[in-house]
């Protein structure tokens, strides 16, 4: 008896979870009202630095966010003015959980838990209502840290977690990333080789048609880098350069024109 209440009551969560992931993923992806995302601010370190550029973060500094997807969807045919908002959210003191994408099967699905336990207890800061896709951002010093932790979007739970650099010059390039991480949990896949890092083709580039087909000039997002010589790619200046290509607006729904 004990033991078959308790395979119910298993069976119950995992029915909740799954419902309620396959409707987040409907409810964000069904292009017919404007999808509501949140940046929130985070230092990463404790320099006095990184405290002072955060301080002066405005909403100016991820207004090309709202500007690259939107123009992207109108391009991908949704019809709606604004398909998304991205409103900048006031600073979280509390550090978010270490993400190893390298980690087990088991230690992902933890750690993605904490994160959207995370996620859940920050993204409510007083008299402001919660977004449905929750981005934070880790800024770091780019005087004390070259190379940050790989970034990621989660799709169950709607968090993304970025890792950014605390300067004006990285702004442009700090936003590709958070636009990529957006797409994440929106259900958009990557589209380069994790060990070299080259976009597929033709789903990682953003003129697949061009002739000739190399040097690219411009981005796919979820390809992070275009191939400006055989072997060779280079990430783009910022989101001017930056498309949305065919095979990810097919992943998060958009319509085709
Ligand atoms: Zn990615």
């Amino acid at each position: 008896m004990w033991r078959n209440l308790r395979v119910a009551f298993l069976l119950l969560l995992l029915g909740i979870a799954a419902y309620s992931n396959w409707y987040d993923r409907l409810s964000t992806t069904d292009w017919d009202e404007t999808l509501w995302i949140g940046v929130f601010p985070i230092a990463a370190d404790d320099n006095p630095a990184t405290a002072n550029w955060l301080a002066r973060l405005s909403q100016d500094d991820v207004i090309d966010i709202e500007k690259f997807l939107n123009a992207e969807a109108k391009r991908h045919g949704v019809m709606i003015g604004r398909p998304v908002r991205v409103d900048l959210y006031p600073l979280v003191t509390e550090k978010p959980p270490e993400i190893d994408p390298d980690s087990g099967l088991l230690s992902r699905a933890m750690s993605s838990l904490r994160l959207r336990l995370y996620a859940r207890r920050n993204s409510h800061p007083a008299g402001r209502a919660p977004p449905q896709i929750r981005v934070f951002v880790l800024f770091h010093d780019p005087a004390f840290t070259q190379s940050v932790p790989h970034s990621v979007g989660l799709q169950k739970g709607l968090v993304g977690l970025v890792h950014a650099f605390a300067e004006d010059d990285m702004t442009p390039t700090n936003n590709v990333v958070i636009a990529h991480e957006i797409l994440h949990t929106l259900g958009a896949s990557d589209k380069y080789d994790a060990a070299t890092l080259e976009p597929f083709y033709p789903a990682g580039y953003a003129e697949p048609d061009r002739q000739p087909l190399v040097p690219q000039v411009l981005t796919e997002i979820m390809a992070g880098r275009y191939v400006v010589a055989p072997g060779k790619f280079e990430m783009p200046d910022s989101l001017r350069d930056v498309r949305v290509g065919t095979a990810t607006a097919l992943e998060i729904r958009w319509p085709q024109p």
